[in-house]
């Protein structure tokens, strides 16, 4: 019996945090996060490299929307945030 399963039917996602939505979405990149805070409160931007600009979310590491602002690879699958050590 053919056992090849379509792989792009596959959604995978595992549940690491119990607060919602932090998930990560194997069929996702990662992007490496850094923290900032503004005005007192704590943001977690990533470089988007087709965007040639940041793109600022939620702290907490796990699966986002992409917040790119055209047609990006990142469109359709969103992207996993990983927080990367910071400067300081
Ligand atoms: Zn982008």
């Amino acid at each position: 019996m053919c056992s090849s399963i379509p792989r792009t039917l596959i959604s995978v996602k595992i549940v690491f945090s119990d607060t919602p939505p932090y998930f990560l979405d194997l069929d996702a990149p990662t992007l490496g996060a850094e923290e900032f805070t503004a005005n007192g409160v704590t943001h977690w931007r990533t470089w988007c490299g087709y965007c040639d600009e940041w793109h600022q979310h939620g702290p907490g590491e796990g699966h986002r929307i992409a917040h790119c602002i055209k047609e990006t690879p990142y469109s359709e699958t969103g992207y996993n945030l990983a927080l990367q050590a910071g400067d300081t």
